[in-house]
């Protein structure tokens, strides 16, 4: 399990090491799909520079770091590049969590690398947890955006859609970002109703899960169907549709927290 109520301060070479090409983390093509590098093996590959390691937090009791290198140094007969997708439900959960922590640390470095109020250069401060301008003191923590994401029945039937735009297509629960100023439970009550045109009520929170995509967090919940017919908003929704329990179309896996939602509610009705 990874532990991020501290974070190392100093790379020792029998640290851990996610090396990240672009989104993608590289791991040895043998062993364990999605291990960590030691700090060693990690440097005796690439000649990886420690000032760029970013602090992630601690894995089986000794420090994890993430690093950078350019697509070019990936070696394709020792070396898998996988993107996170392509990791979620293929290796552990915890080494998943440790993977899209690590990947979400470097995505907020790389982006922060300047400061956005008077664009001086950065630099990481309290150990990792933050970076710091250092002319203004401007300070930056890792943000992390909320998106609900909701199951709408309407008595023993799931409302599913089909988002616009992914090649392969399989029904979901409805979702999208809140916005400022919103609670959850309006920010539910707005995504369905412009995505689909209806009212909710009996809004429920279910669960929360970290989605490195890069740096949401998943906030789930149910809610009954209230009044109105489906008017599909075909920017986002390909399709959309109430159906029955028992003849469910293609959803996603239980990795995700939309094929959680659904499981539940087959499960418990
Ligand atoms: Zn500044």
């Amino acid at each position: 399990m990874l532990d991020i109520s501290l974070l190392p301060q100093q790379v020792e070479p029998s640290d851990w090491a996610l090396v990240f090409a672009s989104r993608n983390s590289v791991t040895a093509m043998r062993g364990t799909p999605g291990s960590p590098w030691t700090v060693q093996q990690a440097s005796d590959l690439w000649g990886l520079d420690t000032l760029t390691a970013v602090p992630v937090g601690y894995w089986q009791g000794r420090g994890l770091w993430a690093f950078s290198i350019a697509e070019s140094q990936v070696n394709q007969t020792e070396q898998i590049s996988s993107n996170l997708y392509s990791l979620l439900g293929r290796v552990d959960d915890n080494l998943f969590h440790a993977h899209g922590r690590a990947y979400q640390l470097l995505h907020w470095t790389r982006t922060h690398r300047y400061c956005g109020q008077c664009g001086s250069d950065t630099a990481l401060t309290e150990g990792g947890r933050a970076v710091l301008c250092n002319a203004c003191e401007f300070r930056v923590y890792p943000r992390v955006s909320p998106c609900v994401i909701v199951l709408v029945t309407r008595g023993d039937r799931l409302l599913l859609a089909a988002a616009a735009g992914f090649q392969k297509r399989f029904y979901s629960t409805l979702a999208g970002f809140m916005e400022p100023g919103e609670s959850c439970e309006q920010a539910v009550a707005r995504e369905v109703r412009e995505e689909v045109g209806i009212e909710i009520g009996n809004v429920r929170y279910f669960s929360s899960q970290p989605w490195p995509f890069p740096s949401q967090v998943m906030l789930g919940f149910f809610a009954d169907w209230v009044s109105g017919d489906l008017t599909l908003n075909e920017q986002e929704i390909e399709d959309a549709d109430w159906f029955d329990a028992n003849a469910l179309p293609p959803t996603p896996p239980m990795t995700s927290i939309s094929g959680q939602l659904i499981s539940h509610f087959i499960n418990s009705r």
